[in-house]
């Protein structure tokens, strides 16, 4: 038994950050993980294979449809399925062993094995039980399915087992046309398979700014993804090779069945609080079954911290990472602060999408007085020159005191380009401010530049 000033449970994105800023702050700290491996669902079967198989895929697709253009003749490359698998997971294991080694330069304890919490100050892994004066949760989420559905991870599987496919699937049907069931579906259409995605609601990636949504849906269906929207999946039936989903159609309720060799259920995520203890504890939960944290992600059991996908917000791993960032700060005893107004999502699929604060619906919902600047990437000569034209950067500003209130970005880079609106949007700017700073000629960020121009006297290039 040992003692810690801080005992994180869990070392995914929100537990590993949170461990390494509270050894930075002087706090005897050690980590419990009962995978194999550190770095949580993100590194090992999230964010991180998932990029691997999405630069691959397009890899093969750049040289399926634009290297013959570009005057690079010869033969297409073929897929070695195994291969690509090789190195996904070496992408990975380079992570995981990268923050293995920031444990150790950090002198932060690796508990392995699963954590509990058999009462406040303590935490008990396999038969040792630590004492800690904090305890930080960070144990994540897992693939939540719905009512019929059931994974068995070979034909019917959850964003784990598409990642890890024995081969590729000639039918793929993804169920939710969420961020995973797009990512994943985009892999495996690049890679030959024919994909449909099955979307409760009338329109992709709810919560969206309406616009992109459209226009995104336009896009991945030109890459061959077809899509049947206002479907309400009713269940699943696992064959041996093969699977069967069954549907209705929300707008008749006509009974649907389709085929696929692999299902990849991607509904959403849940938080993972299995066999800590927290019932027993008194931890308060809120409805939907996260844990409820004050403002400084204490729970309702005092010296228990939660953060990341465990309690309320967007299930991100960045969101995760300042979460813990700023709990060490606050068990130093100093000011962590998260900005809940900035928190960008992107999706990695090509062309990327990204997007940050208000979308015009809120601003509606809200009675907030806005004005957009839009600017397409067909006017910007670095991104046609990469066949990325398509898209468009918008932004929202107040329409009182051009306050920037938020942004849309459907094209290259936009995951990259975001962040210039997130410092922006952290100081407090302008569209003006935006538009006044100079941007390097010629690159994709100049969209950004001329969107802000858009806001007020216009942009240059449309
Ligand atoms: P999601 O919540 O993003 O999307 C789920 C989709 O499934 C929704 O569109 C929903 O309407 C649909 N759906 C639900 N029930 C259905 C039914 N019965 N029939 C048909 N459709 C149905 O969930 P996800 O894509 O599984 O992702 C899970 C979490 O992981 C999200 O919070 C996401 O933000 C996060 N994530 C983020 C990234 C990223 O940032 N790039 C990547 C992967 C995952």
């Amino acid at each position: 038994m040992a003692s810690y000033d801080v005992i994180v449970i869990g070392a995914g994105p929100g537990g590993y950050v949170a461990a390494i800023r509270c050894a930075q702050l002087g706090l005897k700290t050690a980590c419990v993980e009962g995978r194999e491996t550190l770095g949580g669902t993100c590194l090992n079967v999230g964010c991180i294979p998932s990029k691997a198989l999405l630069h691959a895929s397009h890899m093969l697709h750049e040289a399926e449809h634009n290297f013959a253009t570009m005057g690079l003749k010869g033969k297409s490359p073929s897929v070695d399925w195994k291969q690509m698998q090789t190195y996904k997971q070496d992408t990975v294991n380079t992570n995981t062993k990268g923050i293995e080694f920031l444990f150790k330069k950090n002198k932060i304890d690796w508990l392995k094995g699963w954590g509990s919490i058999p009462e406040a100050g303590k935490v008990t892994v396999g038969e040792d039980t630590h004492e800690a004066k904090s305890i930080i949760i960070a144990t994540g989420s897992e693939a939540a399915s719905i009512p019929g559905v059931e994974a068995d991870e070979n034909t019917v599987v959850t964003s784990t087992g598409a990642l890890a496919l024995g081969k590729i699937p000639k039918k793929l049907v993804v169920i939710g046309a969420g961020v995973i069931g797009l990512e994943l579906g985009s892999v495996y259409a690049r890679l030959g398979s024919e994909v449909t995605v099955l979307e409760y609601l009338d329109h992709i990636v709810p919560g969206m700014d309406g616009e992109v949504q459209k226009q995104f849906q336009k896009m991945l269906k030109k890459q061959g993804i077809d899509f049947i929207l206002g479907a309400a999946v009713q269940g699943t039936e696992a064959l041996k090779t093969k699977a069967k989903v069954s549907y209705t159609l929300r707008k008749d309720d006509s009974a649907h069945e389709i085929d696929a060799d692999t299902v990849l259920v991607a509904t959403g995520r849940k938080p993972f609080t299995d066999k800590l203890g927290l019932d027993a504890l008194g931890v308060e939960m809120t409805k939907r079954g996260q844990i409820a944290v004050n403002d400084h992600w204490e729970t309702s059991v005092k010296g228990i911290y939660a953060i990341g996908d465990v309690i309320e917000g967007p299930m991100l791993a960045h969101k995760a990472e300042d979460e813990g960032m700023a709990t060490a700060e606050v068990i130093a005893g100093k000011h962590g602060h998260v900005n809940y107004g900035v928190i960008p999502g992107v999706i990695y699929t090509h062309p990327e999408v990204a997007n940050v604060g208000e979308t015009e619906e809120t601003c509606k919902e809200k009675d907030i007085p806005y004005k957009v600047g839009k600017f397409p990437f067909m006017g910007n000569a670095r991104a046609k020159a990469m066949f990325s034209g398509e898209g468009f950067v918008k932004i929202i500003a107040h329409a009182e005191t051009d306050r920037i209130l938020g942004a849309h970005i459907i094209g290259p880079s936009a995951g990259d380009l975001i962040h210039e609106i997130c410092v922006a949007m952290e100081f407090g700017a302008s569209a003006e401010d935006l538009a006044l700073t100079c941007h390097a000629h010629p690159t994709v960020s100049e969209a950004v530049r001329e969107a802000a121009l858009a806001c007020g006297d216009g942009a240059i290039h449309v």
